[in-house]
């Protein structure tokens, strides 16, 4: 695990709140899940309660015994599930039989994340539009797929590229946009603490790179707000 120098300590500090942005996938070892969940809950338990040992707190009283397995737990198995790509929900397309070509809205679809360089929530909701080609998805597994790449340590604008490029993999088209607003607890509760901002980020490709088609598609999701 390393450990992070004095002239490291001071790049972070004077890049603050800036949060950097490296790249479009999630920066992962090559060996990340080669332990099981199982194992990895039992270290980061154990991770954990040093943590809580070094900020004073008594492991041994009844209400923080259970913290540090309750801890490693949330973080495998519900906040973080969508890291594991056994965990990708099966995106299953259909033929466009109807023909239906024109644009297709699911929105206010809920995100619940964490930002990569607090692990504090990031909540708020998406809207994707698509106009299909010939293939067309179930709507609930729009959702899904929102869910899936929320669930990992996030950075917002790499949330958007990843359920777009998947979005425009799976039904074989460009024509995607989506647009995210969310709320972040590391700019809200600590920091400048401010509790009213929200952030929105915009991705699209293919007829969205059309001005007309990004206002039909803003016309839908209104004045949105989280
Ligand atoms: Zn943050």
């Amino acid at each position: 695990m390393p450990i992070i120098n004095k002239e490291q300590i001071e790049i972070i500090e004077t890049i603050g709140d800036n949060h950097i942005f490296s790249g479009i996938e999630t920066p992962l070892l090559s060996d990340a899940f080669e332990k099981s969940d199982d194992e990895k809950i039992k270290n980061i338990e154990h991770y954990f309660g040093q943590i809580m040992n070094e900020l004073g707190l008594d492991l041994s009283d009844d209400s923080l015994s259970g913290t540090p397995y309750r801890v490693a737990k949330m973080y495998v198995k519900e906040l973080f599930y969508g890291l594991d790509p056994k965990n990708k929900p099966k995106i299953s397309t259909f033929l466009n039989k109807y023909g239906y070509k024109k644009m297709l809205v699911e929105q206010n679809i809920t995100i619940d994340s964490a930002c990569e360089h607090h692990f504090l929530p990031i909540t708020g909701h998406a809207h994707v539009g698509y106009i299909p080609k010939d293939k067309v998805i179930g709507l609930s597994k729009i959702n899904r797929l929102v869910d899936y790449y929320a669930h990992r340590p996030q950075v917002q604008e790499r949330l958007a590229l990843q359920i777009l490029n998947d979005l425009q993999t799976s039904l074989e088209t460009e024509d995607v946009i989506v647009m995210l607003s969310a709320k972040h607890l590391c700019v809200s509760s600590r920091g400048i603490k401010d509790k009213d901002s929200f952030t929105t980020t915009i991705e699209y490709g293919g007829c969205f790179e059309n001005k007309s088609n990004r206002e039909e598609f803003f016309g839908i999701v209104g004045n949105t707000s989280i």
